[in-house]
């Protein structure tokens, strides 16, 4: 598990203010999928789901969104290496910028908001490793999200 290191030039391509937001969000991230509490129903999970967590090699929270033709992708599940990539939740580009709202880490919102998202994407990927379907996926994502918004009181 780690935060991936981007280079100089990809930090400089973004306003500051935004890639100041994005260097915090990425420690959220990490922070939220290193806790216990996420750990442990991570690994409930797994068992669960019958998956065999040695298929996860590496954990990278990446700092910068990731965009393919100009869609942006939350995570990346590399089964060859056995490497999850997380992106960050939300996306800013010249069209689209985040909201002011959403850039202030004392919002409590904003860090339940970066949980859930860091959360989904994780048993997203996580359950790649078992189902092709993406319906499928989505379903149990939806109840595996639910299931923790009950155990850590959010809604
Ligand atoms: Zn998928």
């Amino acid at each position: 598990m780690r935060i991936a290191k981007p280079s100089k030039k990809v930090i400089d391509s973004f306003p500051k203010e935004i890639s100041d937001f994005y260097l915090s969000h990425a420690k959220k991230s990490y922070e939220v999928i290193n806790s216990s509490k996420i750990q442990k129903f991570i690994e409930e999970i797994l068992r669960i789901e019958d998956i065999d967590e040695k298929k996860i090699i590496d954990v990278r929270i990446m700092i910068f969104p990731c965009v393919v033709d100009s869609d942006s992708t939350s995570g990346i599940f590399n089964h060859d290496i056995g490497q999850i990539s997380i992106y960050p939740s939300f996306f800013h580009d010249n069209k689209k910028s985040i909201p002011k709202c959403l850039m202030n880490f004392d919002n409590p919102d904003l860090e339940v908001i970066i949980t859930i998202k860091t959360f989904q994407t994780f048993v997203h990927e996580i359950l790649h490793l078992k189902y092709k379907n993406e319906d499928d996926i989505e379903v149990l994502t939806d109840k595996y999200t639910a299931k923790l918004c009950k155990t850590m009181c959010y809604f």
